[in-house]
């Protein structure tokens, strides 16, 4: 390889694991590391030594994008800028993570959600090529979503936490107190990976398609995309995570999207092509780390 190529080092933090890449401007990834997430100490020390030596082998890096786990501080005029917010994940709150990357590293950093990298790379190399406003969805063992508008990633005040939206009870679901900690029954409660298997005792993947979860999971999904629809007017919503992977999800949440909708945003690209409208991720599962990679390059580019 040309050592004139620009190389970038891609981390995605992550509740259970690190994954540690270097990578280029096209998407492509030339050396991956999974580190477990331990104590932040002995995690991020791993972290910049996985920087370090692939940089001594490879090249100089151009930028470093992190993308990271919640809550973050993501306003550059805060003087935690780069911290991790208050999370339930013991030892992690407050970890100065974009600290320990600029005290061994001079390049520019690119940071921001896992959930915001995510949509930036399907807007970079993935499923949202072509607009420029997106919302990129992860249902899994949490929800999360990132927000892009005019190509850039929503902060506001902190960073959107749609994962924890209030939603309509489905007539079948009366009972269920919900997993979220915080909430209970939000969205996160009601339709992550935990609150299924709590409720109906297994993946969802792993229940017959005429099981009441199906039905439960697409209408939460459906009031979450037709919520999306209400507030930021996305021109398009991808959808990935463990459980999207269940692609028969798509066409039942088309349906429920449009139902709750009722014929009030009236525009083709919904009422017409709500398949082409909610999609599955181009990146597959690699969303998250060439989100990080997708920040590095934003990073190095927006210093030069
Ligand atoms: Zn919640």
């Amino acid at each position: 390889m040309s050592r004139d190529t620009p190389l970038y080092g891609a981390i995605e933090a992550g509740g259970t694991k690190f994954v540690c890449a270097l990578g280029k401007a096209d998407g492509s990834l030339i050396a991956e590391s999974r580190l477990p997430t331990a104590d932040p100490a002995s995690t991020l020390a791993a972290m910049v030594n996985f920087l370090k030596e692939s940089s001594d082998r490879h090249g100089p890096l151009s930028g470093i994008g992190l993308a990271s786990f919640g809550p973050l501080v993501l306003d550059r005029r805060s003087p935690q800028y780069g911290f991790l917010g208050k999370t339930p994940k013991a030892g992690w709150s407050h970890a100065d993570i974009v600290g320990a990357v600029r005290s061994a590293f001079s390049c520019p950093v690119g940071f921001d959600t896992d959930v915001n990298g995510a949509a930036l790379a399907e807007h970079r190399w993935g499923a949202g090529r072509e607009v420029d406003d997106l919302v990129y969805v992860t249902v899994g063992t949490g929800i999360g979503a990132g927000v892009l508008v005019n190509g850039a990633p929503l902060h506001g005040l902190v960073h959107p936490e749609i994962g924890h939206l209030f939603l309509r009870r489905h007539a079948l679901d009366a009972e269920f107190a919900g997993v979220c900690p915080f909430h209970g029954d939000c969205l996160e409660g009601l339709a992550s990976g935990p609150a299924i298997m709590k409720r109906s005792g297994g993946e969802l993947s792993s229940l017959n398609a005429d099981h009441p979860q199906w039905t439960l999971q697409a209408d939460y999904l459906a009031q979450l995309c037709a919520t999306l629809v209400l507030t930021v007017s996305p021109r398009r919503i991808i959808m990935g995570g463990g459980v999207m992977s269940c692609l028969a999800l798509f066409p039942l949440i088309h349906q429920r999207m449009l139902h709750w909708l009722a014929g009030y945003v009236d525009h083709t690209e919904l009422l017409q092509h709500a398949d082409r409208y909610v999609v599955p991720p181009g990146l597959g599962q690699r969303a998250g780390v060439l989100g990080a990679l997708s920040l590095a390059v934003s990073a190095s580019a927006a210093s030069s």
